[in-house]
């Protein structure tokens, strides 16, 4: 009887636990992709992941052909069609990797027990987090709020595993299983095609993916030292990729310790480290009650929000504030499905704090247009500027966006690169004084703190 295996956020055929243990069993396998738009819990995928996810999608199946496989798309409730896809194929087995977030393990826990109880095996395996959220515990055995203690503690414990090998041969069953055409499900942009540049800036799949690590620890970790000035290329690119896990944590970690020149060994805990606060996400996100609805900071359920309009959101959304940093991050974001690290912060800061908007508002964006979009990194990177997540910045802390292109875009490349009308008449003026929006909402914050 050949065994089911679920794919959801690791579509890779190397360093996959779950898809060897399939292949392992010695059976055919039904590798199974579900669109899953109605799962409670399980959040849809925005726009920009969509595009991504059709290209990855494309790319993964004609590498599963190549092994001899054949991929398998079917939409609905995930743990739905894993019950009728076991039984129209007889199955007597279904493995995955798994997944953290809250609705997802609800999902899969219900999944593994139904299944049971049906006589078919279910096993779940460790692929996607270094380290699993519970895991990694405090001395008094609770979960950690804050970064640092916490990815000591990682670093210090048994270190992560090696990435496992890509399967030569992928068996699959005799009797085609039926799947949608990937087309049918309209991921892709038509009127209007907005994903021009997305197609520019990015090549999805496992395969550009390794590509992409390669050269960034060849070529770019030496320079990651510059890595909070966005005119310069040199952070790894990853993020997508390890969103979809075209590539492993797993296989980073490793090729972090092999050879490195001496300046890129330099840079190789900060860039970890990095990695670690998506493992440090993650952890909040497994402990927290929904982390892109709920302030981890319950104090901030009473911040007095102010309820913009369609016309001044859609300043912020399309970079158009008169802020130049903020509309070039914004610009960026919407050409490219990207923004650099930096530009998130002071993007997300000007919406939270200069214009007073709820952080789900701006979560909720960047989740549509975001190619990296993650269930924990969004919001919990949100909170962490709003103020109101785990080790987040003080709400007081408020990034002056003039400061910040000064520091990190002293000669103004990045701006110019996406607002090449600024410093014309074509150029608008900026939708809040920044100085009084600032004590505006220092005085918001004091109202919460009393
Ligand atoms: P690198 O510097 O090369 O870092 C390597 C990897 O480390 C990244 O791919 C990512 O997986 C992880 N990482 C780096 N910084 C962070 C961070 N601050 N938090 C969590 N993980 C991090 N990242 C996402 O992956 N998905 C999101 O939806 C997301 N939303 C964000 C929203 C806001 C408001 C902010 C401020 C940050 C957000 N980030 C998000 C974090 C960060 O901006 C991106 O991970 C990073 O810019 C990706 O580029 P890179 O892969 O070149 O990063």
């Amino acid at each position: 009887a050949p065994t089911v295996l679920w794919l959801r956020h690791d579509l890779r055929l190397a360093d996959n636990p779950a898809l060897l243990a399939a292949v392992d069993a010695g059976a055919p396998v039904v590798v199974l992709y579900v669109l899953d738009d109605v799962t409670p819990g399980v959040r849809p995928l925005g726009g920009a992941s969509r595009w991504w996810l059709h290209h990855s999608l494309t790319e993964l199946g004609d590498r599963l052909a190549r092994r001899g496989g054949r991929l398998v798309l079917r939409r609905g409730s995930g743990t739905h069609v894993v019950h009728e896809v076991v039984a129209q194929t007889g199955a007597s087995t279904v493995v995955w990797n798994r997944r953290y977030s809250q609705g997802g393990r609800a999902a899969d826990a219900g999944l593994k027990e139904s299944l049971r109880a049906h006589g078919v095996h279910a096993e779940s395996f460790h692929a996607n987090l270094l380290f699993e959220p519970w895991t990694i515990q405090t001395g008094a055995g609770k979960p950690y709020q804050v970064f640092t203690p916490f990815w000591r503690a990682c670093v210090n414990g048994p270190p992560p595993r090696d990435p496992l090998p890509a399967p030569k041969h992928v068996p699959a069953p005799a009797d085609p299983v039926a799947s949608d055409r990937l087309d049918d499900w309209e991921l892709l942009p038509t009127r209007p095609d907005w994903a021009g540049g997305l197609r520019e800036n990015w090549t999805p799949g496992e395969r550009d993916a390794r590509r992409r690590l390669e050269e960034f620890a060849t070529d770019t970790l030496a320079a990651y030292g510059l890595r909070d000035e966005p005119a310069r290329e040199v952070t790894s690119r990853l993020s997508p990729s390890l969103a979809f896990g075209e590539i492993s944590p797993f296989q980073i970690w490793h090729r972090m310790h092999e050879a490195l020149s001496t300046a890129a060994h330099q840079q190789r805990g900060k860039f970890l480290s990095e990695v670690g606060w998506r493992e440090f996400h993650h952890h909040v996100a497994f402990h927290a009650e929904d982390l892109a609805t709920v302030n981890v900071r319950r104090r901030f359920d009473d911040f007095g929000w102010e309820t913009p309009g369609d016309e001044e959101l859609d300043r912020w959304r399309y970079g158009r504030t008169g802020i130049p940093l903020v509309d070039a991050g914004m610009r960026e974001l919407w050409h490219t499905g990207y923004m650099h690290n930096r530009v998130r912060m002071v993007a997300a800061s000007f919406l939270v704090k200069n214009l007073l908007v709820d952080w789900r508002v701006g979560e909720q964006w960047f989740w549509d247009t975001l190619v990296d979009a993650d269930e924990a990194n969004n919001p919990g990177n949100w909170q962490w500027v709003a103020g109101s997540g785990a080790d987040a910045a003080p709400y007081f802390r408020i990034f002056n966006p003039r400061a910040q292109a000064d520091r990190f875009d002293r000669d103004g490349e990045y701006v110019r690169r996406w607002v090449p009308e600024v410093g014309t008449g074509d150029y608008p003026e900026p939708m809040v004084d920044l100085a009084q929006s600032r004590r505006d909402a220092l005085e918001a914050y004091e109202q919460i703190r009393r």
